[in-house]
């Protein structure tokens, strides 16, 4: 969180904290149980206030903070499940294409969609389109974020079994659908230009001048930065307002890269669809 609450009932703003001043008792905004101050770690990261799970420092269960995070739970422990494809049965994993719109809405093809060749090395996962019955609901081809916040909802585990394609690639659910870090750590590494990524996050602000419009995601609890930008040519598409994002849990679709200019990772939107807004 960026803000926190003094005994004196006045809010603060974790760049403004100093614990000389405004000693150590602190509390959430929303619910006013007990939060910490987590500092800049030299200047490495935003400083923030957190809950440490211990004691009474929980959110309470009905607490803004807390449900905002609540929809990326699954997300945040997928990692625990996340197995070696190659041993996995096969009737364990599942087999999701990804096939999004093409960011220019000029070129969105007529008919033919790419497919992965047969003789492709890496066609081998054909088989795990024999799922499993209790899997039956999930999609083949995912065509919007709509879908991706959709199978959020499935158990961490079963996250943890779905391989996604996409232009000819191979990647697991958490390669594709990721944080604002690992974001930056693509984004830097500039190797997956060409691939659509899916950011979830928090927006904290939105910015929008004549020429440009800035979603700026949260950093809470340490998040490195990430700016989603929109190009004042493509505010005809791009309808999504200040009150309609400020505040909200995101997922966002597109190409990442690094801004050396800003020392941030960022992605351009085009259109509404590049954003999902959970509500
Ligand atoms: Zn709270």
């Amino acid at each position: 969180m960026q803000n926190a609450l003094l005994p004196n009932g006045k809010i603060i703003n974790a760049k403004e904290y100093d614990q000389l001043i405004h000693g150590e008792k602190l509390f959430c905004v929303s619910c006013k149980k007990p939060v910490i101050y987590v500092g800049s770690d030299q200047g490495n990261r935003e400083p923030f206030f957190k809950t440490t799970g211990r004691g009474e420092s929980i959110h309470k269960e009905d607490c803004k903070e807390r449900r905002t995070l609540i929809i990326f739970d699954s997300l945040k422990t997928i990692n625990k499940y996340t197995t070696d494809m190659s041993k996995m049965d096969s009737e364990d994993k599942y087999l999701i294409k990804l096939d999004f719109a093409p960011d220019n809405k000029e070129q969105i093809p007529h008919g033919s969609i790419d497919e992965i060749d047969e003789s492709h090395p890496k066609k081998k996962f054909t088989y795990a389109y024999k799922y499993s019955k209790k899997r039956s609901t999930l999609p083949k081809r995912i065509t919007s974020l709509s879908q991706i916040a959709r199978l959020l909802k499935n158990k961490p585990e079963d996250l943890s079994r779905i391989t996604f394609t996409q232009q000819g690639e191979l990647f697991s659910f958490t390669d594709i659908v990721i944080d604002q870090d690992k974001a930056t750590e693509i984004a830097l590494g500039n190797k997956y230009t060409n691939i659509d990524f899916i950011i979830y996050g928090v927006v904290r602000s939105v910015i929008k001048t004549e020429k440009v419009m800035f979603v700026n995601l949260d950093t809470q609890d340490g998040l490195k930065p990430f700016d989603i930008f929109v190009f004042a040519g493509d505010f005809k598409w791009f309808t999504l307002t200040k009150e309609q994002l400020e505040g909200k849990p995101i997922l966002a679709r597109g190409k990442i890269k690094f801004n050396e200019r800003y020392n941030k990772a960022e992605m351009r939107v085009r259109f509404n669809k590049q954003i999902y807004v959970f509500t």
